[in-house]
């Protein structure tokens, strides 16, 4: 819809002007939210703007899907229902039966029970690997049977590197595709696809729509050929995002530099305060020279983000505690909203791997760190650890 060349322009202005141009008739600088399952022709076949069917292609859709692939750098994007329709998907149209895949030993939970048990049981077996080590990834590729390397960074709860530039290299020289889940980054602070990604997933839900108030998921690709097939499933399987969805994201993703700078100047003065606290063990965050994947970010992410974990010295007991208490930090599963939300990984978005390899410390804390004023943030930390 667009006919302005962005692609020289800078991030915000990408952000804030991809997709979409002034509409014609009404000048309304936002596109409408279409809501319409057809469009009518004019003589069979006769389209008047491309569209013949909301499952194939939607306006309002179209705006956001030319955004998404701007702000990552890729020739295409897709906007689905979540994040976890966006990665089913992705792993129908690039792998068969009998394919398999290498996915991170901490991959975001929804996405491991994808895997394990769904996509397992059509025939795709996955292993895991520790990311934060590109020859544990080569280690677990099995040549000429891996066709998709999975990669998250920074990792969730506990925010773990991995090096895509290098990961990129291992799995193509395999003949695998590497994908990355920029979910926790954002297309603000990382750029997989320059970095040799073949493919970037995001669960727009987080900090892509940035509100709270919308669940979506999106595919960014590079290649004309992959897109084809990837255009061929989204429309073949359905579960694309359904115009006000789509709307609402695009909305979010307009300020999203805006928000992930303060995201990352708040998260950093938590970061200063948590790390001096005597109650507070270990602070994890990409941003610390301590972190072990410090020196990998810092080449590859613009700033460190909004995610911190620390662990208290009090055990689990003490952490529950200090989830219970906080009164501007919100007890609540997600994350990347403008709000700033606490959770015990342990018991709540990461209970589902107790037991397993992917099992999580029970001391350990996560926070969404929000955009709400700093000293309030600190000072409501204070008061829960007492
Ligand atoms: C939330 C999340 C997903 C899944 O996305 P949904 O929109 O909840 O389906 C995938 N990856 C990461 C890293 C996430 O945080």
């Amino acid at each position: 819809m667009s006919d302005r060349d962005l692609s020289q322009a800078g991030f915000e202005t990408r952000a804030i002007h991809s997709g979409y141009e002034p509409d014609p008739t009404t000048g309304a600088v936002i596109p409408p939210i279409y809501a319409t399952s057809t469009y009518a022709q004019d003589g069979v076949g006769g389209l008047r703007g491309g569209y013949e069917y909301s499952r194939s292609a939607n306006p309002t859709r179209t705006a956001l899907e030319s955004t998404l692939a701007a702000l990552e750098g890729g020739a295409r994007g897709f906007a689905f229902a979540s994040g976890l329709a966006a990665e089913d998907t992705l792993t129908r149209a690039l792998c068969k039966p009998g394919d398999h895949v290498v996915l991170p030993d901490d991959a975001y939970g929804g996405t491991f029970r994808l895997f394990d048990k769904v996509e397992q049981g059509w025939g795709l077996p996955h292993s895991p690997a520790d990311v934060s080590d590109v020859d544990a990834v080569a280690a677990a590729i099995r040549p000429g049977e891996t066709r998709m390397v999975w990669l998250e960074t920074p990792t969730n709860p506990l925010l773990t590197i991995g090096d895509i530039a290098a990961i990129a290299e291992v799995a193509h020289d395999a003949g695998a595709l590497l994908v990355v889940d920029n979910t926790f980054a954002s297309s603000y602070l990382q750029q997989p696809l320059a970095l040799g990604a073949d493919v970037v997933v995001h669960s727009t839900t987080k900090y892509a729509g940035g509100h709270s108030d919308v669940v979506g998921g999106a595919i960014v690709v590079r290649d004309a050929d992959l897109a084809e097939r990837i255009g061929f499933h989204q429309n073949a399987i359905g579960a694309v995002a359904g115009p006000f969805d789509a709307w609402l994201t695009l909305r979010g993703l307009k300020t999203l530099a805006l928000r992930m700078e303060r995201h990352c100047d708040n998260a950093e003065r938590v970061v200063d305060f948590l790390t001096s606290h005597p109650a507070v063990g270990d602070v994890i965050y990409p941003g610390l020279e301590t972190h072990p994947g410090h020196e990998v970010a810092q080449r590859q992410m613009r700033r460190f983000g909004g995610m911190v974990s620390f662990r208290v010295t009090g055990g689990e007991e003490q952490a529950l505690a200090v989830c219970a208490a906080t009164e501007v930090f919100t007890l609540g599963e997600s994350l990347g909203g403008v709000e700033s939300l606490i959770e015990h990984p342990g018991r709540m978005t990461h209970a589902s791997v107790a037991g397993t390899e992917l099992e999580v410390p029970s001391d350990l804390v996560r926070l969404s760190v929000g955009i709400e004023t700093p000293d309030d943030l600190v000072a409501d930390l204070a008061r829960a650890l007492g």
